[in-house]
């Protein structure tokens, strides 16, 4: 048996004795598992210390004397290195290097624990759950911050400016709509009948022929300045508006019925 396999035993141990392995436990703190670890690793390197001492392994630690307290980290440390992560629960992982770290304050071993790992299956394994841990610490930060009072604030106010920029660009862009057409009625005020009937058989140019006040309204025309395909679309425009669209209509009509001019087929 390699001098290592220890470790690998107590964590088969583990599983059949239904330890808890569960980091930060509040019922047991997995005192069972975190115990016998401590103990068969202190056994391991030579010392005379015995399960049935105590039920938590402080009283164990706390009776050795510096070098062999690194002594003991040290049987832990080649242990854990010789571990195979993907063979073990990783739980019981975590367990084991929560007790080991920080090295230098709970061992006097002036390593940190990622030193004393580094290029093991145990030591990637850790450095990936302190790269996760990390992650999980910048997402809480993240959340906490963007959960913060201020920045509930904050973000009221940015959305608040967002609604009255949105408002003001509907204003400015109602405005807009505004001037053009105020232009473009006078534009049409300027034109004489003719260019206003030319305007609205152009298709008035997409504008809608209702913004027209009557009295720009063109109501009569002369048949020489009218031809079957504008004739045809100014009747589609007019459709069956009343009043002086509805004279224009008439005179339209009357320009097509070229043998009756006078006459108003309905
Ligand atoms: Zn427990």
């Amino acid at each position: 048996m390699a001098e290592t396999d220890w470790l690998v035993d107590l964590f088969h141990k583990a599983k059949a004795s239904h330890w808890c392995m569960s980091l930060g436990c509040t019922t047991c703190g997995s005192m069972e598992f975190r115990t016998a670890f401590v103990v068969t690793a202190a056994q391991r390197a030579g010392m005379d210390v015995s399960r049935a001492e105590s039920r938590n392994a402080h009283p164990v630690v706390s009776k050795l004397n510096a070098e062999e307290l690194a002594k003991v980290f040290e049987t832990m440390i080649r242990a854990l290195r010789a571990l195979d992560a993907r063979k073990v629960d990783t739980d019981g992982l975590e367990v084991l290097l929560h007790d080991l770290n920080p090295p230098m304050l709970r061992w006097g071993a002036l390593t940190s624990l990622k030193e004393a790992l580094k290029g093991s299956s145990v030591g990637d394994w850790y450095e990936s759950e302190l790269e996760w841990e990390r992650m999980q610490r910048a997402r809480a930060r993240e959340r906490e911050f963007f959960e913060s009072p201020g920045q509930t604030v904050l973000r009221r106010a940015e959305k608040r400016a967002a609604r009255a920029s949105e408002h003001e660009n509907r204003v400015h862009a109602g405005a807009l709509r505004g001037a053009r057409r105020t232009a473009l009625l006078a534009e049409l005020a300027g034109m004489n009948d003719a260019a206003r009937l030319a305007w609205l058989a152009g298709g008035a140019d997409g504008a809608p022929i209702d913004m027209l006040p009557a009295d720009l309204i063109p109501t009569h025309v002369e048949p020489s300045s009218l031809d079957r395909p504008a004739a045809d679309t100014l009747l589609r425009l007019i459709g069956a508006r009343r009043g002086p669209w509805r004279k224009l209509r008439e005179s339209i009509l009357a320009c097509l019925a070229p043998n009756s001019p006078d006459s108003s087929p309905t």
